[in-house]
């Protein structure tokens, strides 16, 4: 077809949605996917909440509204968002089709061709994917331990045009697990003040800390609105809802608002009426609370496991929360073509190689994986024959 709009050249398929597809295949351990712990959904207060919507005499669920979102939805989020330091009221939040349409929302309000999204490096591949069309430049940041570098921003910043916005996922970041430290975030704030972009801080795993202590937002600590701050239910309820947030200024949420009203008019009514009623009539907290010692478990026992099996050079971050560990290899491994050529038709494992997390300069020699959602001896029998493999190939 050559009758595509420019920005389709952006729009490629990804090698990980072949490896995503086996996930299904129960035959394969998947490390893949960064799926909740489907046995952590709330399924029986969603039934009951669900009959109760739908009766004939009740058939607002079924109807069209508001499309911010459905009006005591947004009040519920404004108060939780208020009780993690950022105070705002219902008016203040969009509600959106999960984090990712806040991504997708946030780039088409900022981005012309050739803008430049400073990311993290590596960076939450979804994120490009719904940048991409957008057409922008890339710059990416390293990062250590305490999250994006800081110093090493302020010099892109410095040297280049046309900076509009930079992305982070502050709180047990996708791929890495890192989170940033307060020092950094603070520093965040006083760069985009001085350099005039935006800051889009999208935090769908923040709640799950299982351990050290919670950080404040990076938009709590920003004076003059240059955040934009996104959210999701999807960590914390259930993905399937398809319903996440977004709180920004006045003048920005009116915008996201209107160009939400474009994609796709609003959420779907009967699931932000079942949040909402989940919200109001149960104890979400409580049952955030639950899902915490099941990650934390699930986490060490899969850096337990790599510890003891995985071979020397070999390397790994250990998250505070959410469901990623950041794994480095030799140099000399490229696991996209280890995923392919050795550990699926060997060991039946999938995982996601890193190259495509890389905004620029993308890096071969890394993986992403996930411990939400395997069964305990499946991942210990999983990371067990990917360490017996790998000590073949770098022998
Ligand atoms: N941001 C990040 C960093 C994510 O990892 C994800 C999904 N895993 C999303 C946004 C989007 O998630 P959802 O649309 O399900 O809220």
């Amino acid at each position: 077809m050559t009758s595509f709009a420019r920005r389709a050249e952006r729009v490629q398929p990804s090698a990980i949605r072949e490896f995503l597809a086996l996930a299904g295949d129960p035959r394969i351990t998947s490390f893949a996917g960064g799926y909740p712990d489907p046995t952590l959904f709330p399924v029986d207060e969603l039934h009951k909440i669900y009959d109760s919507l739908l009766t004939p005499e009740n058939t607002s669920a079924l109807q069209y509204t508001a499309s911010d979102g459905l009006p005591e939805l947004r009040a519920l989020v404004a108060q939780r968002l208020t009780a993690d330091g950022m105070p705002c009221t219902a008016d203040d939040v969009l509600i959106t089709q999960g984090g990712q349409q806040g991504l997708d929302l946030t780039a088409k309000l900022f981005l012309d061709a050739g803008d430049v999204v400073v990311t993290e490096r590596p960076t939450f591949l979804g994120a490009l994917i719904a940048f991409n069309p957008c057409e922008p430049e890339y710059r990416s940041v390293p990062m250590d331990d305490e999250g994006m570098d800081t110093v090493a921003l302020e010099e892109v910043l410095r040297t280049t045009d046309r900076v509009k916005l930079v992305y982070t996922v502050p709180d047990f970041q996708n791929p890495t697990g890192r989170t940033m430290s307060l020092a950094r975030r603070r520093h965040l704030v006083e760069l985009a003040e001085r350099y005039d972009v935006v800051v889009l801080e999208d935090t769908p795993y923040r709640e799950l800390r299982y351990e050290g202590e919670r950080l404040p937002t990076i938009r709590s600590l920003d004076p003059n609105g240059r955040v934009v701050h996104l959210g999701s239910f999807s960590k914390i309820l259930a993905p399937g809802l398809r319903l996440g947030w977004a709180l920004a200024e006045p003048e920005v949420r009116e915008k996201l608002a209107l160009l939400k009203l474009a994609a796709d008019t609003q959420n779907g009514t009967l699931n932000m009426r079942a949040a909402a009623a989940y919200l109001s009539g149960f104890d979400v907290e409580a049952h955030i609370a639950s899902m915490l010692p099941v990650y934390r478990h699930k986490r060490d026992l899969m850096l337990a496991t790599m510890t003891e099996h995985f071979p020397a050079g070999t390397s790994w971050t250990r998250a505070e929360g959410g469901l990623f560990t950041w794994v480095t290899f030799p140099e000399r491994l490229d696991l996209a073509a280890f995923q392919r050529d050795v550990l699926v038709p060997r060991a039946g494992v999938i995982l996601v190689p890193g190259a495509p997390f890389f905004a620029d300069r993308p890096e071969v020699h890394h993986a992403r994986m996930s411990y939400s959602g395997v069964p305990d001896d499946r991942m210990v029998a999983g990371v067990r024959a990917m360490g017996a493999l790998l000590a073949d190939v770098l022998a």
